[in-house]
């Protein structure tokens, strides 16, 4: 347990435990490039169990593949930020990930987020005064270590060249966090923070990577990014994750962060939006809707595909549909 403000308990031991998982010829894979994953913990999905158990006559459904075949797996228990995601840019892309649980191997790119993110997780374990940029430093071989398992040097290929360059590109990343600013003085109410919540009856769960309490008092939530930045147009899109952790956070703690703030280490710039109550409800309400969605989906057996270039372009999972028929467009056009 660690606290958060005034007093209130929040959870942070819970440990997911891994559902049973559909085995499947991998397809090509090229996981998006900021699905952010720690081993043994899937980022997505809460653990099975309670009501679309075992002994939920749901998990035999025939599904439209113009063959019959059944959800062996249960529903998920909750939604997570990332798999709203999934469900919303294209629901078989959810139902591939989140019901079937196909494993989507690593790229260098998630990988190197996991490094990072581990490297941050450490430094923050730390009394204020020690974080300095020699401890982070310090964290990056024991990151490696923690997060390229021989699965992920199989999956990236990573030789000792790979290796050396992942090494290089972490570095990089702690020396231009510490010009973005300085953990010495940053009051963090916790890191990896998981919360769960029921929201209009919609199980939510997601872990944030740091929740702040600044000097006005106000809660911040912290995001690192190690992707790319958005085009100065950015898109609702780019805060849609960290304002559904808002709806986590005030559910569950019972205090509205004020803030949010999305680091993007990787070039040392800082992006930043209010928390509005009019956000908040407006992505409370999508979930919902989109979990209501998401049973009738799994209740039909059928999650419809929507495939589109921006939404192929990073899934995982281009070859199984094109070998189901989906219309996934050429592989010039979505890499
Ligand atoms: S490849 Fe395209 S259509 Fe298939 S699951 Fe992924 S996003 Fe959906």
């Amino acid at each position: 347990m660690s606290t958060v403000g005034a007093g209130v308990p929040v959870h942070v031991t819970t440990t997911l435990g891994d559902a049973p998982r559909t085995v499947v010829p991998r397809p090509y894979v090229r996981p998006h490039d900021e699905e952010k994953w720690r081993p043994g913990v899937r980022r997505g999905d809460a653990p099975e169990a309670g009501t679309h158990g075992p002994s939920d006559p749901r998990r035999v459904r025939a599904v439209a593949y113009g063959t019959t075949m059944a959800f062996a797996q249960p529903l998920p228990r909750s939604l997570s930020p990332s798999r709203l995601g999934d469900f919303q840019t294209c629901p078989r892309r959810y139902q591939h990930a989140s019901v079937e649980r196909i494993p989507q191997p690593a790229s260098y790119a998630t990988v190197k987020g996991r490094v990072a993110h581990y490297v941050f997780e450490q430094l923050f374990g730390l009394d204020a005064p020690a974080r300095n940029v020699q401890a982070a430093q310090g964290f990056v071989e024991d990151a490696l270590a923690h997060v390229v398992t021989p699965e992920v040097v199989d999956e990236i290929g990573l030789d000792d060249e790979l290796r050396a360059r992942l090494l290089a590109e972490t570095a990089d990343i702690v020396e231009r966090y510490f010009t973005m600013e300085d953990p010495r003085t940053i009051a963090s109410e916790g890191v990896e923070l998981r919360l769960g919540v029921t929201v209009d009856g919609t199980p939510l769960f997601g872990i944030l990577d740091r929740l702040d309490r600044e000097d006005d008092g106000a809660l911040v939530i912290v995001d690192y990014k190690t992707g790319s930045l958005p085009n100065r147009n950015f898109d609702s899109q780019t805060f849609a994750n960290a304002e559904l952790y808002a709806v986590l956070c005030e559910e569950k703690l019972g205090e509205r962060p004020r803030r949010i703030r999305l680091l993007y280490v990787s070039q040392g710039e800082t992006i930043e939006r209010p928390v509005s109550e009019v956000v908040i409800r407006a992505r409370a309400s999508a979930a919902a809707t989109a979990w209501d969605r998401i049973k009738r989906y799994y209740d039909e057996g059928d999650f419809p595909a929507t495939p589109s270039k921006n939404a192929c372009r990073f899934c995982s999972f281009q070859d199984l549909c094109r070998s189901q028929g989906v219309a996934v467009p050429p592989r010039s056009s979505v890499g």
